[in-house]
């Protein structure tokens, strides 16, 4: 399977659709998913193409763990949690829905289940989980 340039995270990384962004770095990009399955779900994409876990490259995924590391700390410390959930899903048979690779950054809270996938959330309040999470970000280092 090939990289489709058209992919609905490829139009977020030119600016050609709009997204909540919490961070970025050179490889690394970190947005908020407008279907939060807890508050504070968000997503880390490599700046450059791949489809999932399987095409990409050893430099993809060195930074795009390191980034993902990094927010898991910061969504527990944004959101208080005791945990956080990471989820990564290939090909459609896998569960991917957006073919360009990308972890899901789950906050989580003892006895808390996540919410079912396909709800979308207002934007205020995604605007506000994303703020508190930048916040938290200043404070955890690199
Ligand atoms: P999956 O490929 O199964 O990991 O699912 C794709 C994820 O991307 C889902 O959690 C969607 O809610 C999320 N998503 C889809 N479109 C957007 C978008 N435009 N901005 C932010 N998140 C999105």
């Amino acid at each position: 399977m090939s990289y489709d340039p058209e992919n609905i995270f490829a139009k977020i990384l030119r600016d050609e659709i709009p997204a909540t962004k919490v961070y970025e770095d050179g490889q690394t990009l970190v947005f908020m998913d407008i279907m939060p399955r807890a508050d504070g779900h968000c997503l880390v994409i490599p700046k450059t193409p791949c489809r999932n876990l399987l095409d990409a490259g050893a430099d993809q995924l060195a930074s795009v763990m390191l980034t993902t590391q990094r927010m898991a700390r910061a969504v527990m410390a944004a959101f208080d949690a005791g945990g956080v959930t990471i989820q990564q899903f290939n090909e459609g048979p896998g569960g991917q829905e957006v073919f360009h690779l990308h972890f899901h950054v789950l906050p989580r809270h003892e006895g808390v289940a996540l919410r079912p996938p396909g709800q979308m959330a207002e934007a205020e309040v995604i605007a506000a989980h994303a703020e508190k999470i930048r916040a938290a970000l200043e404070d955890i280092p690199r």
